[in-house]
């Protein structure tokens, strides 16, 4: 145990503090040493992090959530630590079924997984169990009832009115809470607590806080930096009246005996700090380190704000699967707003497995991450531009089976096609970018499909409808989709001075008048007929793969349509 011995209330007045652990507590045969010895150590490596994420299962996963298990995550690997994952259900109320599940699931596919605690199926792994706050409720009384012997917690009768006059009254004080002159069970005599109990009055049990108003508590966070602030003088409930334990004195017995290290948690707990460090020294605990994650944001107007669950889409991790975000997008993209050092280690680490990149809670941002879609969607451009046909194909098949089946269903009348659009311009050096999620495939690839393909002759540059009629009709004769690449631009060359235009865009520059226009026209009629675009990849590689009875029909449609409007 530590600093123990640095409260005045111990031997203050112990036999009547043990009657009223044993009164209050009349079911506790352990103590916590049993506890100690069950939970021993963790033999680890020198430096090795013990970090855990722990849910409250609501089965809503926010995107703060994964940021912040992803944090946790990373602070165990890079350390060859343990992180695991610990489900905070004391609130029963608001237990859904399957919500554990539904989260460990969203965090699993962005490989936040536990190596102990609760997995992804809601089963339980590991020493230092149960890993459900729901099952631990000896352990919290057991802990409880020897801060009752040591004179360091003690029963509250106060109903919620009493409470809340309290409230009222210190409405203009600056330190607000159950302490002080307000804190009237605190100096309860036994007698006066047996007579309440016996009378069957409802008791939480209070922290009997040994904080000092004058004094300071100090702490170095591990993004933050160093902290001062005040000590902790509330004596704030610890087990409720259904001798639940509030969040604060499970969090410090659970970390203390799953033998976490580091507490990566939100920043909405900075302030309860001195309290935490304060509950550790009570219990006679090594305090863990802390780590605050401040909040993500967003801009609005000139300011930021908050992500928010209610205005924002995207602060459910759910909106990244339906719209198709790869997760590697994703974990891509978190980085880039989680260590300020990542972009430079990934232009000098092109290629490298992001879980090689050292990750340094030093290296967060104390205001919080700025969230911009935008810059996500250049990332998983990124991402994507550098994958592989077979895994585009495999990962938006998997994509489009749940929230696309028309998708689907193209690419299942031939999956090697399928891939093959998907391969057009793929590899080059600098790869094209025009997918950044994968419910960009299908207006992406509609024109290769018949059943998507939609027409549009609009042109643009120099073409005009009859000079479409001219070149498309010279290009149908010739048009032949074995050809290889550099015949293929060969004929398309050849067109242009049968129409009046140069092969030579350097010429026209330099004497538009002489002419109808250049190659590049040619080419626009030809990719406008084909897919009904002016921007597209590779529009050798879509002539070769729409084969040539699509590419005659398209043309012949065309032609039909520049005579009607010329
Ligand atoms: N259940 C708490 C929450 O969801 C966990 C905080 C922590 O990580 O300690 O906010």
């Amino acid at each position: 145990m530590y600093f123990i011995g640095k409260f005045k209330n111990i031997g203050e007045n112990m036999t009547d503090y043990n009657k009223l652990a044993e009164l209050l507590f009349p079911d506790i045969d352990k103590t916590p040493d049993y506890y100690e010895e069950l939970y021993p150590q963790r033999n680890l490596k020198e430096g090795a992090r013990v970090t855990r994420l722990a849910p409250s299962p609501t089965g809503f996963l926010h995107f703060g959530n994964l940021f912040t298990g992803t944090v946790a995550y990373k602070t165990a690997k890079a350390t060859d630590g343990i992180f695991f994952v610990r489900v905070e259900d004391t609130d029963q109320k608001r237990k859904i079924d399957g919500a554990v599940e539904v989260m460990l699931q969203g965090l699993a596919a962005y490989d936040v997984t536990p190596d102990e605690g609760v997995m992804i199926d809601g089963t339980q792994k590991g020493e230092y169990g149960p890993y459900y706050q729901s099952q631990r409720k000896e352990i919290y009384q057991t802990y409880a009832k020897s801060l009752v012997e040591q004179g360091f917690a003690y029963p509250c009768f106060c109903s919620a009115e009493e409470l809340e006059n309290i409230r009222t009254q210190q409405e203009n004080e600056d330190i607000k809470g159950y302490y002080g002159k307000y804190a009237k069970c605190r100096d309860l005599s036994f007698e006066e607590i047996k007579a309440n109990i016996e009378k069957g009055k409802t008791w939480t049990l209070r922290l009997k806080s040994p904080g000092d108003i004058n004094k300071k508590c100090y702490f170095d966070d591990m993004i933050r930096g160093k902290i001062e602030m005040p000590e902790n003088v509330i004596d704030v409930v610890l087990l409720k009246t259904d001798g639940i334990p509030t969040y604060h004195f499970a969090h410090a017995i659970d970390d203390h005996l799953m033998r976490t290290t580091h507490v990566t948690r939100g920043d909405e707990w900075i302030a309860s700090v001195p309290l935490h460090l304060q509950l550790f020294r009570v219990l006679g605990f090594k305090p863990v380190k802390y780590a605050h994650v401040a909040p993500i944001m967003k801009t609005e107007g000139e300011g930021k704000r908050k992500l928010s669950k209610r205005k924002d889409p995207e602060a459910a991790v759910t909106y990244y699967k339906q719209e198709g975000f790869p997760s590697s997008s994703v974990n891509e993209y978190m980085m880039t707003i989680m260590n300020s050092n990542f972009e430079d280690w990934r232009r000098v680490n092109k290629d490298a497995d992001i879980n090689a990149f050292p990750f340094n809670l030093k290296k967060m941002s104390v205001s919080g991450a700025l969230f911009d879609m935008v810059k996500l969607t250049d990332v998983s451009k990124n991402v994507i531009s550098v994958m592989t046909a077979d895994e585009v194909f495999a990962q938006s098949y998997e994509w489009a089976k749940e929230f696309n089946t028309q998708l689907a269903d193209l690419y299942e009348q031939d999956k090697t096609y399928a891939t093959a659009v998907l391969n057009i311009d793929r590899g080059n050096k600098k790869p094209r970018k025009d997918i950044a999620k994968w419910s960009d495939i299908p207006d992406y690839i509609s024109y290769m499909y018949d059943e998507t393909f939609e027409e549009n002759y609009e042109l643009t540059g120099n073409a005009t409808p009859e000079l479409a009629v001219r070149i498309l009709k010279l290009y149908k004769d010739i048009v032949d989709i074995n050809d290889d690449k550099d015949t293929w631009f060969s004929k398309i060359k050849s067109i242009c001075e049968p129409v009046g235009c140069t092969p030579n865009v350097k010429e026209f520059k330099q004497n538009p008048d002489a002419f109808k226009g250049h190659v590049g026209d040619v080419s626009t009629i030809i990719r406008v007929a084909l897919t009904g675009r002016t921007n597209t990849p590779d529009l050798y590689a879509i002539t070769a793969l729409l084969g040539a009875d699509r590419v005659q029909s398209r043309i012949e449609k065309a032609i039909k349509h520049y005579e009607e409007v010329k």
